[in-house]
């Protein structure tokens, strides 16, 4: 069964596309948890972070350099946070890889 996410990549289902590329799609989080909240998604199907091989090294390199660079086309030059929820414990709820990046306001440590 496919996920939310394989239906935007599909364009079955719609959503706010900040970028895409034949790697990943970059969307708005719908249910924003900060001014700026973006999610950075690899178009192959990678379930989590702790399912990823080697063979994906290079598509994980590429989500983090887009993370940075749409983070930089968002304007959050006072910083940002990066968040891979990995398996129940992480809080992962769309088991296909995403890169959650959270800005416009200030990040809390520990986070919750
Ligand atoms: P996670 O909990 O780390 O698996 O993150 C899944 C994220 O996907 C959550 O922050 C949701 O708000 C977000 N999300 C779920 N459905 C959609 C959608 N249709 N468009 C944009 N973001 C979504």
């Amino acid at each position: 069964m496919s996920t939310i996410f394989e239906k935007i990549i599909s364009g079955q289902i719609p959503a706010d596309i900040l970028y895409q590329d034949d790697q990943c799609i970059v969307i708005r989080d719908i249910e924003a948890q900060a001014p700026t909240h973006f999610l950075v998604i690899p178009k192959k199907v990678i379930s989590r972070i702790g399912n990823a091989e080697d063979q994906d090294r290079s598509t994980l390199g590429h989500l983090l350099l887009i993370a940075a660079k749409i983070a930089n086309q968002e304007n959050l030059d006072s910083g940002y946070r990066i968040v891979i929820n990995n398996g129940n414990d992480g809080g992962e709820t769309v088991p296909h890889l995403h890169i959650h990046v959270l800005g416009g306001r200030q990040m809390k440590w520990p986070p919750g």
